[in-house]
């Protein structure tokens, strides 16, 4: 069975074909400018990749263009589009419309359209995806897979905030956390790894990229996780400032003449730890600065890390005890100085990092950074969001 996954954004889109029977990536690539000047498809296929520029008016000239290339005779991988058995969207929302991935048809459509202002960034244009290749693949199957699913497992008292409950039941305002398919990876994975059922342990799951997210994971199923009703609450992120007393914000927007919507758009593209640094989003600029004796971008990284680190304590104590704490994510993957510093002092607690197990270089394999004698095991675990669309798709059929 061969599966497409689709990654929809406002201007841009990510595939990749997948072959089910071994979980082989056949075809990957992604467009960018889609419905501005200058459109491009970057397609990988062969061990190659293949540039291809091409205006792409809207998201259903751009699926086509995908199409072409993964059925061409020296780019494609497959011979007609018969061959795809299904189409897997990935969706940010769900709101409580969605509980688990869902079959597209015209009445899902029309609950799609009703929840997405609950993602303004990111649902309409998955709507949009999903639409264009509706068009172009009239009668494919295909799924909706959200990030927020692996999160419905939320118990009440973990996932509402504490306003008035008749606001929460009318206007569906709570905690939904997302990353919720990377989530769902690297818990399994991490069971996998060990040998163990996933019934069996108790799990955190650092998500830390340029949006991170933390989640607490019981016998295979969230009990809670750092993001809230949208992805600004939580960790300091590269932009976003995560969690912070909303009355601050009323007093900033007064201060600085913001509206509020201003004052939203402040909070997710100009703070996180590129506001406290002033120097950058990306952890590689941080670390180079702090480094060459910036004190702020120090300040920034010592923040993230004491971030997590509470994260960790609160979930520990949400979970009544821990067995594993895996590491993912761009930031999770590749930075040992974060991930030692999350876990710095906790050793109390049965979590110890080894120094030298922990500085290896990233080969996408998994990794068991965990001192000798440490209770916890510290994994890192490269995360594949598009490998859980497939299989959610593939299930669902
Ligand atoms: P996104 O949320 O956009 O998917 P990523 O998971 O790619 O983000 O994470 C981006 C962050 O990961 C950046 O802060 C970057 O510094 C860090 N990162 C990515 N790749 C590397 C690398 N090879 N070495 C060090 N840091 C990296």
């Amino acid at each position: 069975m061969k599966i497409l996954v689709i990654n929809a954004g406002s201007s841009s889109l990510k595939y990749q074909l997948i072959d089910m029977e071994h979980e082989e990536v056949l075809a990957k690539g992604g467009c960018e400018r889609i419905g501005i000047a200058g459109g491009k498809l970057i397609h990988k296929a062969h061990g190659k990749t293949f540039e291809i520029l091409h205006e792409m008016p809207t998201h259903t000239d751009a699926i086509s263009l995908v199409l072409k290339e993964l059925v061409d005779e020296e780019a494609g991988v497959i011979h007609s589009m018969d061959e795809i058995d299904a189409v897997g969207h990935r969706v940010v929302a769900s709101g409580e419309a969605f509980k688990k991935t869902t079959l597209v048809d015209d009445e899902v459509m029309v609950l799609m359209d009703e929840i997405a202002e609950l993602a303004p960034l990111h649902n309409p244009a998955a709507i949009l995806g999903v639409n264009a290749c509706r068009a172009v693949m009239p009668g494919k199957k295909m799924a909706l897979v959200f990030d927020t699913s692996f999160h419905a497992t939320m118990p009440d008292y973990a996932h509402l905030y504490a306003i008035d409950y008749e606001d929460y039941k009318k206007y569906k305002v709570r905690r939904y956390g997302a990353h919720g398919t990377s989530h769902k990876y690297v818990s399994g994975e991490a069971a996998r790894y060990l040998g163990r059922n996933p019934e069996d342990l108790k799990i955190i799951t650092c998500h830390l990229g340029n949006g991170s997210s933390i989640s607490a994971v019981k016998g295979g199923k969230c009990i809670d996780t750092s993001m809230g009703f949208t992805p600004l609450a939580g960790v300091p992120m590269g932009t976003r400032s995560g969690d912070i007393d909303v009355a601050a914000i009323d007093f900033l927007c007064r201060k600085k003449g913001m509206t509020m919507e201003e004052g939203l758009t402040y909070l997710n593209k100009k703070c996180g730890v590129l506001g406290v640094s002033g120097v950058s989003s990306d952890f590689r600029d941080l670390a180079a600065a702090k480094e060459a004796g910036n004190d702020r971008a120090r300040l920034a990284l010592d923040m993230f890390a004491y971030s997590c680190k509470k994260y960790v304590g609160a979930y520990m104590a949400a979970l009544g005890g821990l067995d594993v704490i895996v590491f993912t994510a761009g930031i999770g993957e590749n930075t040992p100085d974060v991930r030692a510093a999350v876990v710095e002092g906790l050793e109390a607690f049965g979590i110890a990092i080894d120094k030298e197990k922990n500085n290896y270089k990233n080969d996408g394999a998994i990794h068991d950074v965990s001192a000798e004698g440490s209770k916890v095991r510290i994994l890192v675990i490269p995360t594949n969001e598009e490998l859980v669309i497939a299989r959610e798709t593939a299930a669902l059929l």
